[in-house]
């Protein structure tokens, strides 16, 4: 995308560029140079410096671009936030046991919209969402349990912080080099960053590894977590866009949470009842 992107800018680039004779092959040079460099910086400049700023974010930064973020994904998800009463407590309860036994140092604010797609995912600012797509996949809370376990991972981690880092500075760049840092780059930007939910591999295992550390904490096993996400994606190894995909596969994240599985030393955290109640957040 980002390659397409700037051929096509290349080509704007050559063609504005008349009344210079003999410097359109100069100009194709300098613009395939200037590509291979800028894809060189976005490609190992800009993962490094992500990795290293992220960190060094400011807490109240981050979770006013959380506030903004959510703004955006309540519109483009066309989600309204579902908040049927006793659903609501049952989420609130599932939510706080997650977070007290994770010891998070800053607010988790989770809702679930009412979206069919099945998906979870975090912003920048504890932010996280279900989708009731997801909701209605499940089979029993441990499920949805993990699930929220690992977009805590992802929250503890700030991946999301270093995606938009990574994101922005890619924009950024490519600003730089055209001489437009508010138009179509700033597009760019809003759109691939705030819902570019797709972290590197090693985030992905990193989540992974927390969500089952906080389940084996709370007495419940890790598995159902990949058993749900097996029945989302299906077998990933069966499809071939294996080496365009930078998560780790389905299968070999449940065979580690099977790996993980453990008898139960703890209830479930939510009751059936209310567990039936989740399941019914978004029906009025
Ligand atoms: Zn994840």
């Amino acid at each position: 995308m980002l390659a397409t992107e700037l051929a096509a800018r290349c080509l704007q680039l050559d063609v504005d560029s008349p009344g210079r004779k003999g410097s359109t092959a100069r100009i194709v040079g300098w613009s395939l140079a200037a590509l291979v460099s800028i894809l060189l910086v976005v490609i190992y400049g800009v993962p490094l410096a992500a990795e290293q700023l992220a960190p060094l974010v400011p807490q109240s930064f981050e979770n006013r671009i959380g506030q903004v973020a959510d703004k955006q994904v309540r519109l483009v998800f066309d989600g309204k936030a579902c908040e049927a009463k006793d659903g609501q407590a049952a989420f609130v309860k599932l939510v706080g046991t997650l977070r007290d036994a994770a010891g998070l140092p800053g607010p988790v604010d989770a809702t679930v919209l009412s979206n069919e797609v099945a998906n979870a995912f975090a912003l920048p600012g504890g932010k996280i969402y279900l989708f009731n797509g997801l909701l209605q996949k499940a089979h029993n809370s441990d499920e949805i349990a993990g699930v929220l376990a690992h977009e805590m991972g992802h929250v503890v981690h700030r991946d999301n912080m270093r995606n938009l880092i990574y994101n922005g500075g890619t924009s950024f760049l490519v600003g730089l080099l055209f001489g437009d840092v508010t138009g179509s780059s700033a597009i760019l930007f809003a759109t691939r960053t705030m819902f570019d939910t797709t972290y590197t591999r090693t985030a992905e295992t990193n989540a992974d590894a927390f969500s089952i550390e906080l389940m084996h904490k709370l007495g419940r096993s890790p598995k159902p977590m990949g058993e749900l996400l097996l029945r989302v994606t299906g077998n990933e190894k069966d499809k071939n866009f294996s080496f365009l995909s930078n998560h780790p596969f389905t299968e070999d994240r449940l065979a580690l949470m099977q790996k993980e599985d453990r008898p139960p030393t703890s209830r479930p955290i939510l009751s059936d009842e209310e567990w039936m109640a989740l399941r019914s957040i978004c029906k009025k």
